[in-house]
């Protein structure tokens, strides 16, 4: 079992992971929006944002908080360096790619596309193991994705070559599924690989309403996200709340991580930004805060235990990092 998680500013132990968000962005762009040469961010501004969010976080009590964003979407691991450090909330970004089609925002841009799976793999080992930028920041975790009830060519390099690398540094695997499918085709390519399926996190589940699909992706032994708490447009926080309260009394609380899916910063012009990003932000819903302060209180409601709860959002994140088995 792995003692350590490499968070931005170094190696934690799994114990002092606590309380951890699995699945939020600091800040995403289409790819391509650093070719718009008329495009200027104010990284004070923007770092300074983020460091609030952030502190409103540890002042609920949040420790850790996973970035998955992939390597095209602006991911930016200095930046989450210095957030991390000034507000004293663990941060883990990730190696990795995003899906190749199927939505608005799609990335694999064409160098990808040209390489294969040994290549991006090296990519993704070397990343880990040396780090990023000049600052060298190491990712903690990597990040695979399928677009909607199809695993792309691109995509599918991008599974293998995660399982090997992943395999290769002791790291684990979390995913980006569309529409609520393909979950089970990611976990064969991944397992195929040899990957455990306790390494991995299937996420966005909650984006299908059917717990028969839930089901057959952890009786195969990984953790799902139900990580677009508060993500109405893709399904209600009813349906989420009902379905985690099913799933929780068959027993599969050990097996499920929750988050937002929350992306505080866009690299666009406000009067540029499509729909998708503005609904969002004009969301009330839409922040890192939501889940504790008003979603977590529904699902106890409706009828969660403390002690489930306590398991989806402290224990699950700490067993998984650690590869402890389910
Ligand atoms: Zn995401």
């Amino acid at each position: 079992m792995t003692q350590t998680v490499q968070t931005v500013l170094g190696p934690l132990s799994v114990d002092q992971l606590g309380l951890t968000l699995m699945h939020e962005h600091l800040k995403i762009g289409y790819p391509g929006w650093e070719v718009d040469t008329t495009l200027v961010f104010d990284r004070e501004a923007e770092l300074a944002d983020a460091i609030a969010r952030l502190e409103r976080l540890r002042a609920l009590g949040v420790s850790t908080f996973v970035d998955p964003c992939p390597m095209e979407l602006a991911r930016d691991p200095e930046f989450m360096a210095d957030a991390a450090r000034e507000s004293g909330i663990h941060i883990v970004c990730s190696t990795g790619l995003y899906i190749e089609q199927g939505l608005e925002l799609a990335g694999f841009p064409a160098y990808f596309r040209a390489l294969g799976i040994e290549q991006i793999q090296r990519i993704y080992t070397t990343e880990l193991r040396d780090g990023v930028g000049e600052r060298c920041v190491r990712p903690g975790v990597i990040k695979c994705a399928t677009g909607p009830h199809k695993v792309g060519e691109h995509e599918e390099k991008s599974l293998r070559a995660g399982a090997r690398a992943a395999l290769e540094r002791d790291v684990r695997i979390t995913t980006h599924t569309t529409m609520g499918s393909m979950g089970n085709e990611q976990l064969d390519i991944l397992m195929g690989e040899g990957l455990p399926a306790n390494h991995i996190v299937i996420g966005h589940c909650d984006w299908n309403p059917d717990t028969a699909y839930h089901r057959s992706l952890m009786e195969r032994g990984c953790y799902i996200g139900f990580d677009g708490v508060g993500i109405d447009v893709l399904l209600p926080d009813d349906t989420r709340i009902s379905n985690l309260v099913e799933l929780i009394e068959a027993g599969f609380e050990r097996q499920i991580v929750l988050s937002h899916d929350h992306i505080g910063c866009w690299h666009f012009r406000p009067e540029d930004a499509p729909p998708v990003v503005t609904s969002t932000q004009a969301d009330p819903k839409r922040s890192y805060t939501y889940l504790l302060e008003e979603f977590i209180p529904k699902l106890q409601k409706a009828g969660a235990s403390e002690r489930a709860i306590d398991t989806m959002l402290v224990d699950n994140p700490r067993r998984y990092f650690a590869g402890e088995p389910l």
